[in-house]
Formats: structure tokens, sequence, C-alpha cells
């Protein structure tokens, strides 16, 4: 895209702005659950804890994964993008410059300079209110059709969505397929990571506020990763993007013509793809 004349340098500026827009949990910042090491203790990478959570270390990265990430920073547009609400994504401390733009609530807000931007998210609400059922209703099946033998909790995120934290073990398989059918008719999309059962609407994605960042930025290049379902749109909209070989899109054996399927699993694959998104950068 880049009209430049100059033949003297490679400078980011000639070859245009890259963006990289990454899922963060079990894609970058792992659980202890989800570090899946695999390898005796005493060669287990040195681990960055990223996130305390009520006084308790909740997610890390690999050491060499945090330096990685901090160069990234200095070098692309760098864009968390997550399904957690803004309130969970705050606690997160990732190494680095901090970014300008991050993407919270699957698409429902992009905060600039971590304030959200009220224009985009009243664009997200109107879209919604046109395009899928209410909140209400999904939540009223939630309601009749679980209980409290395998589901832990109910949770409204930002009043967008909803989500279940489940016994893994107890879930039943034919409930999860019941309500992913029920709710993809009502234009919502049902997804299990880890512990939990997301039920988000269709229209809130993560690839929409995505573009949009990439308009206000002007990237020409934007590179993408992530591991769950609702990862998928942000890797498709994407000119390249990475998943490891862990995660709900592997499970599926999930792919595109532009994604590289990474063989590592759990933490060490989060440092892989922060590898991949500087050699693309730079090339
Ligand atoms: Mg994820």
């Amino acid at each position: 895209m880049s009209t430049s004349t100059s033949t003297s340098t490679s400078t980011s500026t000639s070859r245009g702005k890259t963006l990289v827009a990454s899922d963060l949990d079990r894609t970058l910042i792992y659980s202890t659950a989800a570090l899946a090491l695999g390898m005796p203790d005493a060669q287990a990478p040195r681990l960055l804890c990223v996130e305390v959570h009520e006084s308790k270390p909740l997610s890390y990265m690999t050491e060499d994964a945090a330096e990685l990430l901090a160069r990234l920073t200095a070098e692309t547009v760098f864009v968390p993008t997550t399904t957690r609400t803004r309130k969970q994504y705050q606690r997160i401390q990732l190494p680095g410059t901090a970014p300008a733009y991050a993407i919270c609530a699957n698409g429902g807000h992009i905060l600039v300079d971590g304030v959200s931007d009220r224009d985009w998210h009243e664009s997200v609400l109107r879209r919604l209110g046109d395009e899928c059922a209410p909140l209400s209703e999904i939540r009223a099946y939630l309601t009749a059709t679980t209980d409290l033998s395998w589901v832990r909790k109910h949770r409204v995120a930002e009043d967008l969505f909803a989500y279940l934290v489940v016994e893994r073990e107890r879930l039943p398989e034919d409930w999860l397929d019941r309500f992913g059918g029920w709710a993809g008719e009502r234009g919502w999309t049902v997804s299990l990571q880890g512990r939990k059962v997301y039920a988000v609407p269709k229209p809130l994605t993560k690839s929409a506020a995505v573009r949009e960042v990439a308009r206000r930025t002007g990237a020409t290049l934007t590179l993408a990763a992530g591991d769950s379902l609702l990862d998928a749109d942000l890797l498709l909209a994407a000119d390249r993007a990475w998943r490891p070989g862990h995660g709900e899109l592997a499970d599926s054996d999930w792919t595109a013509p532009h994604l590289d399927v990474l063989a590592e699993r759990g933490v060490a694959a989060g440092e892989e793809i922060l590898r991949r998104f500087r050699a693309a950068a730079a090339s």
C-alpha cells in the first residue's frame, strides 16, 4: 500500500503500519491450568505473572514471551483483543508500551488510551438491537435449562452477553449441542472455553472492532492470533493469522488459507505466536 518513493530506508513508515490484534487468554496469557508445560520441572521456562485477581496470581507468560511482547509493542500497533469485560482486562499488566487501543467485551468496547469510545459502543448497541434476540431471552433459556449440579455461576458481561461457569466434567454434552442450535437460530454464538460456556451475539465480533481500529490508525497490514470459536472471525479478517495447537479451534481442526497452525500448546504457544508476529511485521 505504500506510495513512498524512498529507497534509502526500510522503516515501518515506508512499509506501512502493522496492526497486531491478539486474543489474550490461552493465546498470549495462561492460567496455571492452561500452561501445559509438558516437560520435566527443572526444564520449565521461567514465568512472569501478568495478572493478580483477589490477591492471587492468575495469568502468566514466559519471560521470553514478555520480552518479545515488549519489543512488539514498540514495533507495531499492538491491540489486545479480548472477550473479557473492561474490568477483567484492566487488571492484566502486559509488558511493553501501554496500548493506545484495546478491544474488550468481544468487540463491544474499543478502549482508546484506556477509555471506552462512546460512538463505537453506541453503534454496537444499535446493531445488536436490529440483528439478534435480546440478552434477556438467552438468560431465560439458561435459567430454565441448567441446574446447580453442573453450573457454578451465571454471569452477564457488560450487559452484552452471558456466560456460565461450569463443572466441565459434569457438563451434559447434549445440553451444549441443543443450546448451540437454539441460540444459533436467534443470532447468537455458543463457545466453550475452559470452564466457561459463552453465549455471544453474532453481530458482536472482534473483527468488526479490529476493522474500526485499522481504519482509525491507517494500518496497512493486520496480523491476528486466537484459540477459540470467538476468534474465528478475527483470524479470517486478518491478512495473516496464527492459532495455537490447543483450544476450541484446534479441537475442531479449524483452519483457513492464510492461517498457520502452531505445533506448540499452552504457554509455549504464546511465546511462539509473538515470535511469528515480530517476524511477519519485519518482513
Ligand atoms: Mg482465548
